[in-house]
C-alpha cells in the first residue's frame, strides 16, 4: 500500500540519522536499581528524583485508596468523576503552594501534558488576540498548548530577559501569557523566575510556571520553584506534576481562584476526559506528607550531595557537563551517533543513562541526560562518574 510505504520510508530516514527511539521493558518497580531482560541496571534516567515511586507507605496508601474508593472514577470531573479524594488532594495542594499566590485554589489533572494544554488554551479561550511569550527551551506540552490555542506565539531566546521585555513592550494584546519551564527538562538549569515575574507584573502578563521538575525537589519544604525563589504574586499560574518527585502520577494547576474557575469552565483537557482513579489522589496525600516532612528533607539533602559529587568527580575535556544544580545533569556530546555509542557503552556496564537527540533538543546538541535520585548511593554515583570519565577518553 502506498501509504504504508511512505511510513516505512520515513522510518528508514530516521534510522539513517540515528534518530530511531526504542523502548526497553522494565521488569521491576521504578527505582535506582531496575532489571531489564534479566540484567540488573543502575537507572540514571528516571524522573523519580526522590526515590518515592516504590515507597512502601505510598504503596500502602494506594491499596487503601482502592479499598476505599474502588478503581475507576467512572466519569469526567464535571459529570460524576470528582471524588472526595480528588477534593482533599486539591485542598492539600493549596496548602503546599498557596502561600505564593493570591486567593489560591488548585485543580488536579490526569497528566502534566494535559495541564499545560489546559492552562494555555483555557486562559486564551476568550481572547483570540492573546499573545503568548514562550521560552525557546520549553517542554513540548507548552509548545503544543500554544499551538492549540491559536493565539499569537512569540518565542524568546533561552533566559533572554532583554528580548522578552522588548516583545512585551511591543504587545497590544489584552491577554498576555509568559510561559516557561522552571527547571528545563533537557538542560537542568533554572529559569530566572524573579526577573520574569517582575516583567510580567510590569506589563500586566500572566507568568505560567511549569514546575514539573521542581515540585518536590526545590525549596526547603519541597514546595517547588516558587518556594525556592520566595515569590508571591497574583500574576502567577503554577503547574506541578505528581509523577516525578512525588512518585505517583498526574499534575495540578494552582492559581487565583478565578483562573481555576476559568479552567473548570473552559479548559477542554480538563472537561473532556475521565478523572484519574481516586486511589491515586489518595496515595498522593501520603506522598505530599512525605515530601513536606523529615523524609522529604533528608531525601532532598541526599540528592544535593549526589549532584555535588557528580560536579566534583567528572573530568571532561571534549564533552561538557551542562551547568545545573538540579537532579537533571546533562552531558553535552553534540553528535547523534557518538551520543548513542556513549549510551550503549554505559548500558553495557550496567549504567542506564538517557540519550537525548533531536527533535527533543536542537540539532548538534545531543546529550546524555543523567538524572540523579535520592535513592542512589554515593558509591553508585562514583561508578557512573568513573565510567563516563573513562568513556570520554576512548
Ligand atoms: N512539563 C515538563 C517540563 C515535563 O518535563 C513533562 C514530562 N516530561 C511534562 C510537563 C508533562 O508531565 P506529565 O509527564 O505528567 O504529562
Amino acid at each position: 500500500m502506498e501509504m504504508l510505504n511512505q511510513l516505512k520510508q520515513q522510518l528508514q530516514a530516521l534510522a539513517e540519522q540515528d534518530l530511531i527511539r526504542t523502548r526497553r521493558t522494565v521488569d521491576t518497580p521504578c527505582g535506582p536499581r531496575v532489571s531489564v531482560d534479566g540484567r540488573e541496571l543502575l537507572a540514571f534516567c528516571t524522573n523519580d528524583y526522590l526515590g518515592l515511586a516504590n515507597h512502601r507507605s505510598i504503596k500502602l496508601a494506594l491499596q487503601e485508596g482502592a479499598a476505599m474508593y474502588g478503581v475507576g472514577s467512572g466519569a469526567s470531573h464535571l459529570i460524576s468523576g470528582h471524588g472526595r479524594a480528588h477534593a482533599m488532594l486539591e485542598e492539600r495542594l493549596v496548602e503546599f503552594v498557596g502561600a505564593h499566590l493570591v486567593s489560591p485554589r488548585a485543580l488536579t489533572f490526569c497528566t502534566g501534558y494535559m495541564a499545560n494544554l489546559a492552562i494555555i488554551t483555557g486562559l486564551t479561550a476568550a481572547d483570540r488576540d492573546a499573545d503568548i511569550f514562550s521560552e525557546s527551551l520549553n517542554h513540548a506540552s507548552l509548545i503544543d498548548g500554544a499551538r492549540l490555542s491559536r493565539a499569537n506565539v512569540k518565542v524568546y531566546p533561552h533566559a533572554d530577559l532583554e528580548a522578552l521585555a522588548q516583545l512585551l513592550a511591543a504587545s497590544n494584546a489584552a491577554t498576555k501569557l509568559v510561559v516557561t519551564d522552571s527547571v528545563f527538562s533537557m538542560d537542568g538549569d533554572l529559569a530566572p523566575l524573579p526577573q520574569l515575574l517582575a516583567l510580567c507584573e510590569q506589563y500586566g502578563a500572566w507568568l505560567v510556571v511549569d514546575d514539573a521538575h521542581g515540585f518536590g525537589t526545590l525549596g526547603d519544604n519541597g514546595h517547588g520553584a516558587l518556594e525556592h525563589f520566595k515569590l508571591r504574586s497574583p500574576n502567577l499560574v503554577y503547574m506541578g506534576t505528581l509523577g516525578k518527585a512525588a512518585g505517583v502520577s498526574g499534575a495540578f494547576v494552582a492559581a487565583h481562584e478565578t483562573v481555576i474557575e476559568t479552567l473548570i469552565q473552559k479548559a477542554r483537557p480538563y472537561i473532556f476526559t475521565t478523572a484519574t482513579p481516586p486511589a491515586l489522589a489518595h496515595a498522593l496525600l501520603t506522598s505530599l506528607e512525605l515530601l513536606e516532612g523529615d523524609e522529604g528533607r533528608n531525601r532532598r539533602a541526599q540528592l544535593q550531595a549526589l549532584v555535588a559529587q557528580l560536579d566534583d568527580g567528572l573530568r571532561l575535556k571534549r564533552w561538557r557537563r551542562m551547568p545545573s544544580m538540579t537532579a537533571i545533569q546533562p552531558i553535552l556530546i553534540g553528535d547523534n551517533a557518538e551520543t548513542m555509542r556513549a549510551g550503549a557503552a554505559l548500558y553495557e556496564q550496567g549504567l542506564w543513562v538517557g540519550t537525548i537527540r533531536p527533535p527533543t533538543v536542537a540539532p548538534g546538541t545531543s546529550r546524555l541526560r543523567v538524572t540523579l535520585s535520592a535513592g542512589h548511593s554515593s558509591m553508585e554515583v562514583a561508578k557512573l562518574i568513573a565510567a563516563i570519565n573513562a568513556l570520554e577518553r576512548t
